[in-house]
């Protein structure tokens, strides 16, 4: 191979599903949970990894998590470590119950990237009856020990990142879980948003909505404010759906996910493990199937990429990113009517290119 050869980066990241199956009994707010029988549980292959990996090159960061708990997987180590000599970053997200010593060591000296801990509650009470069968003692030692094993080590990895979905049931206790993090100097705090609504309990838990609420609103600038005086990094996920969002936030444009059996998709909320997705928005219901253009072990993950009808989703993605673009907007600027504004503007222009229609009944594709 040519020694000053670098390929070019096409995807800002991948993620890998790297099993389906959880070692919790059902958090209230996970499809698993709602699918129950209809669950395709599965692990990915060691071939099927192997056949991604080809994609590594030109891959910066994978994410080795989808519907799942990944450290479950009995090769996870052996995926970080292959990522990790391929040249990328590597993290997951993960409910935390098996970060034992062992494990917690394992990940330091591999050097893992980045570790996302689901904390959807800053108290027992809150965190147990949304994380059925986790316990937040549990959760709080393993990180205390993966935090003192980390920095005996002297190493500055993984980063870890707290990450709470925020819902009806929850959302109070956000500034708590700033606090939380400072106590166990913990890097960033991301409040997500429950994007993948299953069912009528999830319509009433979402916060997300189409009004503002100045009470959820003051929440979550409570907590930021927290964040700043902590030093902490802190990101929250809009709560106001906004239709001129002109990508989603699962940025179907630089990156994709790969299912435990080696299926493309765009995101993981069409490529959800069940025959039919069920899907609520905005208090109406959907029913859709998964959206695949093609599996690794038929075809090369850059081939898949590279079909015409998954360029024609791109494309979609792509012109309303272009019409964001600020020469686009000034372009019609002098075919403003008078008085109408910007904002107006810039959703009709929107209106003139919209999503994939798979795209259209899902939160995200607001920008939340
Ligand atoms: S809008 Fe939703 S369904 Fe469409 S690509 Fe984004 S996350 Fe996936």
């Amino acid at each position: 191979m040519d020694l000053f050869f670098k390929p070019e980066k096409i995807f800002e990241f991948l993620q890998i599903e790297i099993t389906t199956k959880c070692n919790l009994g059902g958090c209230i707010m996970c499809p698993r949970t709602y699918y129950g029988g209809r669950w395709k549980s599965g692990d990915m292959d060691m071939s099927t990894y192997l056949r991604i990996s080809e994609a590594f090159p030109y891959t910066r960061y994978i994410h080795l998590q989808g519907w799942g708990e990944p450290m479950i997987h009995e090769k996870i180590f052996e995926m970080i470590e292959i990522g990790k000599e391929k040249g990328c970053r590597v993290g997951f997200t993960t409910n935390g119950m098996l970060l034992n010593e062992d494990n917690c060591k394992r990940l330091i000296e591999l050097d893992l990237d980045l570790l996302g801990v689901s904390v959807d509650g800053a108290t027992k009470e809150t965190y147990e009856r949304i994380r059925k069968g986790a316990s937040f003692d549990r959760l709080m030692g393993n990180i205390e020990t993966l935090v003192e094993l980390r920095d005996s080590s002297k190493k500055n990895k993984p980063r870890i990142v707290f990450s709470l979905v925020k819902m009806e049931g929850n959302i109070a206790e956000l500034p708590l879980l700033v606090d939380l993090a400072h106590r166990y100097q913990i890097e960033k705090v991301v409040a997500t948003n429950l994007d993948c609504s299953n069912r009528a309990s999830d319509e009433r838990n979402k916060v997300i909505s189409r009004k503002r609420n100045p009470f959820h609103e003051k929440i979550v600038d409570e907590a930021e404010k927290k964040a700043d005086k902590y030093g902490i990094e802190f990101y929250s996920y809009p709560l106001l759906l906004d239709e001129t969002t002109p990508v989603c936030g699962s940025h179907p444009l630089e990156t994709l996910c790969i299912t435990w059996d080696g299926s493309i998709s765009p995101c993981v909320n069409l490529s959800l493990p069940v025959d039919v997705i069920h899907r609520m928005f905005c208090g109406e219901e959907f029913e859709l199937n998964p959206l695949f253009f093609g599996n690794v072990n038929e075809e090369s993950l850059l081939d898949i990429w590279g079909k015409e009808g998954y360029m024609e989703f791109r494309e979609k993605f792509a012109l309303r990113e272009k019409v964001g673009e600020p020469h686009n907007i000034f372009a019609d600027f002098f075919n403003l009517k008078k008085g109408m504004g910007k904002t107006e503007l810039f959703r009709k222009q929107m209106e003139k290119h919209p999503p994939p229609d798979v795209c259209k009944t899902c939160y995200k594709r607001y920008g939340v």
